[in-house]
């Protein structure tokens, strides 16, 4: 049967919507969040829920096309697109259901976590994940998920508590501690590799309103203040997040016009408690190094996570770049400042995210996710909205990256990354990924699903 011929039956069992190249939707439907990328797939399958998936699954495996997954269209490489194959896309798939009793949310593989954050709010409750909220809960959470109330309760995946699963060979299991237990240790970290999740069961905490936002230093200060940080984010209460960044200060409100495009770091702090007791942990630093702007107040928790989304619209150029670390030195410190003085674009940024706290009394084999003795997790993103400048933010963020990288614990948080090759994939999941690679071979043995940061099968 001819390729066409498999396309027109496709269509006939599809209940989504299926789009080849010259349909009207077909090229805003392959964009991805990265404008770097532009990615030409044979087929895109809006798939209307499972049935569809399994459906779409045995189409690619039938006519021998790859297959990408595609949930929030985030991932720094653009993984949930591919050139000629067929891209599963679950976007359509987008329910969440809380249940407020036993204090679970199901959330369908295409939402964004801002239709998470919306519904669990309602009665009060978060789920852990990142810090922008237009980001796919699929892939965030199949690499870890760090953000802000990581330090209180854990990554995304130390939430998660069962999976709904499509497999290369089109079969629907569920992945839990009791059912398919390999298969949901590997997906707690091991990303797109082992099949499509087409929903997750998480955990929700109380969590409403937070004391939050960011507070603004001048780069002269910067040194003193990424000094105090490390102390205090390590001791700090795990009720209190602080990410710290070297950032462009965003042309428009809340920031004062005096300050707009200026070169700077900061603090965004999120705190799990009153504003008292908030302010009476943030006097030292108010007092040692008064910031130039703080934006530092209560509100409701989605507010915050949707604080950083209008800065960063979809299409822009990204270029990524990380690493993991387990101190910051002050030999480390003069190379952050080095690089920040030289920030190419205001929206180019690095942050520092803490995932210590309840992150760290995780034990390393206990999920696919293995870095579970360091403090923070470094991402070095040059970016901007003119295509011609994408060789000068990406250099800036290589060079910036090759002089941090020797102080770093030796991997990366596999969500940050652009594709980098099996040696950095392996550094990443250390001594799990023999593991990873042997459950690969269990449930995919023929590397059905690759368009991802691989694992390689077993053998
Ligand atoms: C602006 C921005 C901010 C970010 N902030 C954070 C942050 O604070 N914390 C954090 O942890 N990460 C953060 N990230 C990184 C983010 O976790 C990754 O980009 C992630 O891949 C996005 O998920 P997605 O579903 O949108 O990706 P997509 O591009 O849709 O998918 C990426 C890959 O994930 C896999 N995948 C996605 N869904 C499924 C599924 N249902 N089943 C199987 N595989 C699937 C596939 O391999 C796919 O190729 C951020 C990214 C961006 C762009």
């Amino acid at each position: 049967m001819s390729l066409q011929q498999a396309i027109t039956d496709f269509r006939g069992q599809f209940r989504g919507v299926v789009l080849e190249p010259g349909d009207a939707q077909y090229d805003e439907s392959r964009k991805v969040y990265n404008g770097m990328i532009d990615r030409r797939p044979a087929l895109i399958a809006k798939c209307a829920g499972v049935a569809d998936v399994m459906a779409a699954v045995r189409m690619a495996h039938a006519n021998g096309l790859a297959v990408s997954i595609r949930g929030g269209g985030h991932n720094a490489a653009g993984l949930g697109v591919c050139d000629d194959g067929l891209v599963i896309d679950l976007s359509a798939i987008n329910y969440v259901r809380v249940d407020p009793t036993e204090r679970t949310v199901l959330v369908g593989a295409g939402c964004k976590w801002s239709d998470v954050d919306h519904a669990t709010h309602a009665f009060g409750l978060a789920v852990p994940s990142g810090i922008i909220a237009s980001t796919g809960v699929g892939g965030l959470t199949l690499g870890g998920g760090m953000g802000h109330l990581s330090r209180k309760y854990g990554l995304t995946i130390d939430n998660l508590l069962s999976v709904d699963m499509v497999l290369a060979d089109g079969s629907f299991v569920v992945a839990n501690a009791d059912e398919n237990p390999d298969l949901f240790w590997a997906v707690r970290g091991g990303g797109g590799n082992f099949g499509i999740v087409t929903s997750f069961l998480f955990e929700a905490h109380p969590v409403s309103m937070v004391c939050a936002g960011p507070m603004l230093w001048n780069l002269e200060d910067a040194a003193d203040v990424m000094k105090w940080y490390r102390e205090f984010i390590t001791q700090a209460p795990e009720e209190m997040n602080g990410f710290f960044a070297v950032l462009g200060v965003p042309p428009g409100p809340p920031f004062p016009e005096e300050l707009h495009l200026r070169t700077m770091c900061g603090i965004v702090w999120c705190y799990q408690g009153s504003i008292e007791q908030a302010n009476a942990i943030l006097e030292p630093i108010r007092c040692y190094r008064p910031p130039a702007f703080e934006f530092f107040a209560p509100m409701p928790f989605p507010m915050l996570q949707g604080m950083f989304d209008p800065i960063y619209p979809s299409g822009l150029q990204w270029y990524w770049k990380a690493d993991f670390f387990k101190e910051l030195s002050d030999a480390a410190i003069e190379k952050h400042l080095e690089h920040a003085a030289k920030l190419p674009t205001w929206q180019s940024t690095m942050h520092l995210y803490p995932v210590n706290g309840k992150v760290n009394r995780v034990g390393e084999a206990d999920t696919a996710f293995s870095y579970r003795d360091v403090v923070w997790s470094e991402v070095i993103v040059g970016v901007d909205a003119d295509p011609s400048n994408a060789g000068r933010i990406t250099d800036w963020a290589r060079s910036y990256y090759n002089d941090l990288h020797p102080f770093g614990a030796g991997g990366a948080y596999m969500n940050f990354m652009m594709e980098e090759g099996e040696d950095r994939i392996r550094a990443t999941y250390r001594g799990n990924y023999a593991r990873l690679a042997a459950i690969k071979a269990k449930y995919d043995p023929t590397n059905f699903f690759h368009v991802n940061q691989n694992i390689k099968p077993a053998g």
